[in-house]
């Protein structure tokens, strides 16, 4: 037992101490020597909060206490990594209930743990025991007797995951405190307590992100307290401790699985099936505590059993926050839409959910509006009474919550479960990298897929929700019956288009309207088949004639490959991701590369769009060894390559001496970072270049760069956030493009680039919202310049000889009432009312452009996730990517014709161009700004919330653009390519401009 008086000494010597206590790996004093030593640091009234963490509770004192480690009383100050390592190893070292597991690395090496806390006897057999929780989660495995007999004697399971985010700090000092209590406790009701759980915690969720945080702080260090929330040591410097070292946020990975860390912890939860999980955060510092239940939109896949339970959970620990007279609240701002949240994951795995929610108090203590301090040490009492008061609403509850995890798992695979009604179908594509990345994200999730042996035909909706009756399937098409145990998160992930309900849409357009805010917290559409780009459909059966078998990877290839020999040279398939990382090292390693801008056949081999042709003839002055280099960078990649015996192209197609293969020009790629850019738009570029590229690039300081020779690049690549401070430097941008360079820039970088005082003839929706007409004029052009034909038999008749012959002008009629310039800006004003949270939209692609090479085998669409705000008009052919497709305005379904999983109406329609069956007209439909070709409708909404309005204004609008300068190009993103490193079909838009922009896009000089 430590009294109250004891802890509050302890306290006061550690702030008599401080700033001087030292910490690892940061200096936290300011000490000079003499004169200044005798000041002592001032003691605010309030800053100490002397409360004991478990009043009364007696330990065995063979377990160390966190204090003897630290060196200092557990939570008076936060914990980094490796005292934090150190606390948890020396007590599962002495006590007999806690085994410590590693789970992963992060990206800077950090090593991640998971404890699990149980009766000395169950740690004894966890093996045994974790058998037993996955015949729970897939209740297939034992007969139901069998799992009844389970239920009656197995502990129930909480995991507790503290800090995903690494500058909310207060979580893992109160998890080492709770470790402690657990582990070393003689008290009955701890015993008691173990009697009935098993508790998994993981201290430390982001390492990388605590640590970087905590040495920002430190040398922010006063040596007098800091209490005002809005100071630096509060506050925190870019890009802040938030994310992990790549500046991703982990809180939204566990649906993409593409961080290391993300990685470890799915494998580690997937290996126990915890039935309560609980992820601990912090959030404004002037706020108080929140916990669940969240309120609406909650993902329609959260199972009503869970939901109830969350409740039940939430009730307790309010009451345990009212013994204190703490301050509370559930819902407010937290919804449940998104599935890529730690606890939303795990609830839809069927964990009991919940969330912490603790006001960042950072560092000594943070001054509130009615004058009293909330000290450091209180923040972490408010996190460990709450972890103290779900685990014992969850060993009380035991039998009934073990009771509704397996009559859930045996709901959802029943015959009348909605999920027996599904199946998602992946049409194999010859893009391998995508494809294994989408297997190995099914994979690592733990879901359960197959592939068909033999070709299929049945009815299916693709991804535009468009009905497809007797589409046909090849041999090779995975499938993946949604009828499996975690038929829930499977879902969430995979499905194309979750509606909300009227009821809370109503909310949200009152919402928009009334304060101009959106109550949803973050994207609303991330379908995976979509992000990912592979061709998806859903089926209302399993294909039973599919000759279905469980999937076997391929052996990787050996890894030391040789190439044949061959007089011409090598060609690496350019529909492959990969190739474009092929591309980089090649040139990396001096080899001249030309990229092939259409597609051909080389007899034998046929050359999609994009391949990589090395040939021989181009590198013979060099020296190198281009069969040698060849092999050692295609092993490293694990990609095939074919020895091309010829240069000409069959028939009409291109041959390699032509235009159609521009010589590659090697890359110098520099981003540029820091303040004021945003850390995720940069951190997703940073990791994409670096790991999914595996490219060399250089990351610049933005304010720096002002200074900076940047004749050494010709690529650079400027990150959302930057937009706002380019002004000043668009004279040195100008002249480096004109010279040759490619710039690249992406979200609010392209809106000040596509003003009339930016660089080239793209503009913003805004710039020109009074005069659109040539924008509109360039998609009419697009249009018909892919779609005209001259009938047959006509001769040279259509040239008129009178003159009385007039021409019909495609726009006719479009500009006919057009309202004033006050009226055109008062109503994208009320449009803008109504932009989405994150959006997948249909984009249609311009198969002459490099930008788009690599994503011809997929329904000529490419699903893009819009973001942000920036909407860019581009000129006739600057647009490789505009969005929308359009397509023939249908016949109106009668009602019998929509399939089970089609939307019944309450969400705006996908479409814009009129009401679908219109009578056709001869004139082109008008979309806000825009029109859409006569008859057709445009496709622009896939999956997520887009509004009427905001529809008008993305219709037709440019997601990427690209001009010539000089010798060089603009490149413009109007959203985030690489957003979360998930949206790989738009990832590969970047990379190709990244890699092929300054030998594809610019003009180089000869150097004589
Ligand atoms: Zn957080």
């Amino acid at each position: 037992m430590i009294p109250a008086l004891l802890i509050a000494a302890a306290v006061l010597a550690q702030l008599a101490l401080q700033p001087a206590a030292p910490q690892p790996a940061a200096p936290t004093s300011l000490q000079p020597p003499g004169l200044h030593d005798s000041i002592p640091a001032i003691t605010l009234p309030g800053l100490i909060y002397a409360k004991p963490f478990f009043p009364g509770a007696t330990y065995d004192a063979a377990v160390p206490t966190p204090d003897s480690v630290l060196g200092f009383p557990v939570g008076s100050r936060p914990a980094n990594h490796a005292q934090i390592e150190a606390v948890i190893k020396a007590i599962a070292a002495k006590s007999p209930r806690v085994k410590l597991f590693e789970y992963g690395k992060t990206h800077v090496g950090r090593t991640l743990y998971y404890a699990v806390i149980a009766s000395p006897e169950r740690i004894k057999a966890l093996d045994e025991l974790k058998a037993d929780y996955a015949k729970l989660a897939d209740p297939r495995q034992a007969p139901a007797a069998d799992i009844d007999a389970l239920i009656t004697k197995l502990p129930a399971l909480a995991w507790m995951a503290y800090v995903i985010h690494g500058d909310e700090l207060s979580g893992s000092d109160a998890s080492l405190a709770v470790l402690h209590h657990l582990a070393a406790s003689n008290d009955a009701d701890v015993k008691t307590l173990l009697d009935n759980l098993v508790v998994v915690i993981d201290p430390l969720m982001n390492p990388d992100g605590r640590d970087h945080w905590l040495i920002d702080a430190a040398h922010s260090r006063t040596k007098q307290p800091q209490v005002d929330d809005q100071s630096l040591m509060h506050s925190g410097i870019w890009p802040s401790g938030r994310m992990n070292h790549y500046l991703f946020d982990m809180n939204r990975d566990w649906i993409f699985a593409t961080q290391p860390e993300s990685r470890g912890r799915i494998a580690a939860v997937r290996d126990w099936n915890p039935h309560y999980f609980m992820e601990s955060h912090e959030m404004g510092s002037q706020d108080s505590f929140l916990f669940m239940p969240a309120r609406e939109a909650i993902n329609p896949n959260h199972s009503p059993s869970t939901q109830k339970w969350v409740a039940v959970f939430g009730r307790e620990q309010a009451a345990a926050f009212d013994t204190q007279g703490w301050r509370y609240y559930t819902g407010e701002w937290n919804d449940d839409w998104y599935p890529g949240y730690s606890s939303s994951w795990a609830g839809l795995r069927g964990s009991i959910q919940n969330l912490y929610e603790q006001a960042a108090i950072n560092v000594d203590a943070v001054r509130r509006p009615e004058g009293a301090l909330e000290p450091y040490r209180e923040s972490v009492h408010k996190q460990l009474i709450s972890s103290m008061a779900n685990l014992a609403t969850l060993a009380k509850n035991r039998a009934a919550v073990l009771t509704d995890f397996v009559v859930e798992r045996r709901k959802v695979m029943s015959d009348d479960s909605a999920y027996a009604k599904r199946t998602f179908a992946v049409i194999p594509t010859a893009n391998t990298t995508r494809l294994n990345q989408f297997l190995d994200l099914l994979t690592i999730q733990g879901f359960e897929f197959t592939r068909a042996e033999k070709p299929f035909t049945t009815d299916a909706l693709d991804r535009l929700g468009v009905s497809r009756p007797a589409q046909a399937f090849p041999a090779g098409t995975i499938l993946i019956p949604n009828r499996q145990p975690l038929a829930r998160l499977l879902a969430a992930m995979l499905e194309f288009d979750p509606r909300m309900s009227p009821e809370y849409l109503t909310t949200e357009r009152r919402e928009l309207l009334r304060f101009g805010r959106s109550k949803i917290y973050d994207i609303t559409g991330w379908s995976i088949p979509m992000l990912f780009d592979v061709e998806t459909f859903q089926l209302a059966a399993f294909p039973t004639d599919a000759d279905a078998k469980p999937l076997t990877f391929a052996a990787p290839a050996p890894s030391k490959p040789t190439l044949p020999e061959t007089t011409v040279g090598y060609a690496i398939n350019g529909l492959d991701d990969r190739s474009v990382a092929a591309a980089a090292r090649l040139m990396e390693r001096g080899l001249w590369l030309r990229l092939s801008l259409k597609p051909t056949t080389l007899a034998p081999d046929a050359l999609p769009r994009g391949s990589v042709i090395i040939l021989n003839k181009d590198n013979a002055h060099t020296g190198l060894n281009v069969r040698t280099l060849t092999a050692e960078v295609l092993a490293e990649l694990n990609l095939p390559a074919a020895a091309l015996k010829t240069g000409w192209g069959e028939g009409d197609l291109p041959d390699l001496g032509g235009e159609n293969f521009p010589l590659l020009q090697p890359p110098r790629i520099a981003v540029l970072g820091r303040n004021p850019a945003s850390p995720y738009s940069y951190g997703q570029i940073w990791y994409t270049l670096d790991h999914v590229l595996g490219a060399r690039a250089n990351y610049l300081d933005f304010d720096s760069a002002a200074f900076a020779d940047l004749r050494r690049y010709n690529v650079i690549i400027l990150p959302d956030g930057t937009g706002p401070k380019l002004a000043d430097r668009l004279p040195a941008l100008k002249s480096w493009v004109e010279s040759g360079g490619t710039l690249i820039a992406i979200g609010d970088a392209s809106a000040a680039l596509a003003t009339e005082k930016g660089l080239g003839s793209v503009r913003t929706l805004e710039d020109s919202i009074t005069k659109p007409e040539p924008f509109i004029q360039a998609i009419i052009r697009e249009y018909h310049g892919l779609t005209e034909s001259v009938a047959a038999n006509t001769g040279y008749d259509f040239a008129p000889r009178t003159g009385d012959q007039a021409i019909q002008y495609p726009w006719d009629g479009s500009t006919a009432d057009k309202p004033s310039d006050d009226e055109l800006k008062r109503r994208d004003e009320w449009r803008k009312i109504f932009m989405p949270q994150g959006v997948i939209l249909a984009a249609r692609t311009d198969d002459r452009s490099f930008l788009t090479v690599g994503s011809d085998d997929r329904q000529s669409m490419l699903p893009v996730l819009y973001t942000g705000s920036t909407i860019l008009l581009a000129p006739a052919g600057q647009a490789p990517v505009r969005l929308g497709v359009f397509q023939p305005t249908p016949p109106k379904p009668s009602a019998s014709e929509r399939t089970p999983s089609e939307p019944t109406a309450s969400e705006p329609k996908a479409s814009a161009g009129g009401p679908a069956g219109a009578p056709s007209s001869p004139t082109a439909p008008k979309l806000g700004w825009t029109i859409a070709p006569p008859n057709h409708e445009l496709r622009l909404r896939m999956s997520g919330l887009l509004w009427p309005e905001a529809a008008e204004r993305l219709a037709n609008s440019a997601y990427l653009t690209r001009e010539s300068l000089g010798n060089g190009q603009i490149i413009l993103f109007a959203a985030d390519p690489n957003f979360r490193a998930a949206t790989l079909g738009s990832t590969r838009l970047f990379t190709n401009a990244a890699i092929y922009g300054p030998g594809a896009g610019a003009n180089q000089p000869i150097k004589p």
